[in-house]
């Protein structure tokens, strides 16, 4: 059996000079701590490009490359075969490594990196003498420097040589960690696992609080957000969950408070609550899963209403995008088919039947005045549970 190993090339990190250091720095440690979840690899950086080697030979390198396509801060990586540092076993390995590839195709080029210069052959020569090999073994294919179907490249470094056909595109974005911490207003929907991805591409470690009204909301509800958070954590990598108990928060808005005020006021309840356990956590900003105009409390106006009980910025990636676009990110990720699974929400127990969409904000703190929520919100809090997502 021949040995493999995944190259990865970096992504927009390139990019930003003096934090290059730290920004391969963690991305190094995303790499070694996801892959540790698979097996054990070696994982080295040379030259602009990391290696992942397995320590054995029985390891899953199909979970390997799954789970290095989900990484931030990727821009492309391949699989490749290590063979010794001779050209009859380079060409041997080549033929057979490749054979899927190259009975689909019709036209190749190689291309060859040395920098290893002891080795007695230079570029052009590896190229000339594996491409005329691989001539002699599979008939049906011709060269073509200009426009192959493949690119077949050999890399000859110090302690090997590597064989791979193409990149594969990777997971872009950010290594996550680089940009802080932000903290993710989870429901069982389809936007906000999709919101929670996209902040983690742009490099935050999320955690993640989801609100639950027992027994309005059932067991049911709140594993189906535990499986969606672990849809994420492919890409975000492990993150915390914590679980606010809201009924009786729900409970006293339901009493007191006039109906078409329900949803506004509960939502600032959610967003005050979140803020707290955010700050508590170390966390930044949250992030939420609205798009303008979806809902009735994601009009302009009541967006405003909501938004200014928090002091910390809320990031809202989906507020441009259409449901479809969204969609097609959640059917990306595979949370699509979580999302859809019919379990209520807490934002679907008492529901008006007329909310407000251009609430007035004096309005609505007149009527959440009615409630004396402090003690409320706390107890929410003390109540909180927690679980790992990993
Ligand atoms: P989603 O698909 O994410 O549920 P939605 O379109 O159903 O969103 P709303 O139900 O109005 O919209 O919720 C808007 C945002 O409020 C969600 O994207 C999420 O960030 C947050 N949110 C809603 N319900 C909860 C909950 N039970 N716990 C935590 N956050 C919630
Ligand atoms: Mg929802």
């Amino acid at each position: 059996m021949m040995k493999e190993i995944i190259l990865i090339k970096l992504g927009e990190i390139v990019l930003k000079g003096l934090n290059r250091k730290n920004f391969e720095d963690t991305l190094m440690r995303c790499i070694r701590r996801r892959l540790a979840k698979i097996g054990e690899f070696h994982v080295r950086d040379a030259q602009s490009t990391i290696y992942v080697e397995p320590v054995h030979d029985d390891a899953d390198m199909d979970e390997a490359a799954l789970c290095v396509s989900r990484i931030f801060g990727i821009a492309a990586y391949a699989r490749a075969c290590v063979t010794e540092k001779d050209l009859p076993a380079i060409q041997q390995a080549a033929a057979e490594y490749l054979k899927d590839t190259l009975e689909d195709i019709r036209t190749f080029k190689v291309e060859a990196k040395r920098s290893d210069k002891k080795f007695p052959f230079r570029s052009p020569e590896i190229c000339t003498e594996v491409g005329g090999y691989l001539l002699e073994q599979y008939p049906h294919l011709t060269v073509d420097v200009h426009h192959p179907d493949v690119v077949i490249t050999v890399e000859v470094r110090d302690f090997g040589a590597y064989i791979r056909a193409g990149l594969e595109r990777g997971a872009g974005g950010i290594p996550v960690g680089t940009g802080g911490k932000a903290c993710v207003l989870i429901s069982g929907g389809i936007d906000s696992p999709v919101a929670s991805y996209m902040m983690a591409k742009r490099g935050l470690e999320l955690m993640a609080v989801h609100f639950a009204s027992p027994p309005y909301t059932s067991e049911r509800a709140e594993e189906k957000v535990v499986e969606l958070l672990r849809r994420v954590a492919r890409y975000s990598g492990r993150l915390k969950m914590y679980t606010v108990p809201f009924t009786k928060l729900q409970e006293e808005i339901h009493e007191k408070c006039k109906e078409e005020y329900f949803t506004i006021i509960m939502r600032r309840f959610m967003m005050v609550i979140a803020e707290r356990l955010a700050r508590e956590k170390g966390a930044q900003a949250l992030i939420t899963g609205e798009s303008l105009g979806q809902v009735a409390s994601q009009t302009i106006g009541a967006i405003a209403c909501t938004d200014i009980v928090c002091g910390m910025p809320v990031f809202r990636p989906l507020i441009g995008m259409d449901k479809e676009e969204i969609i097609d990110i959640s059917r990306k990720i595979d949370t699509f088919d979580i999302s859809i699974q019919p379990y209520e929400d807490c934002c679907t127990v008492f529901t008006p039947k007329h909310p407000r969409t251009r609430p007035v904000l004096d309005k609505v703190v007149e009527e959440q005045a009615k409630i004396d929520s402090e003690p409320l919100i706390e107890e929410a809090i003390a109540n909180v549970k927690v679980r790992d997502i990993l």
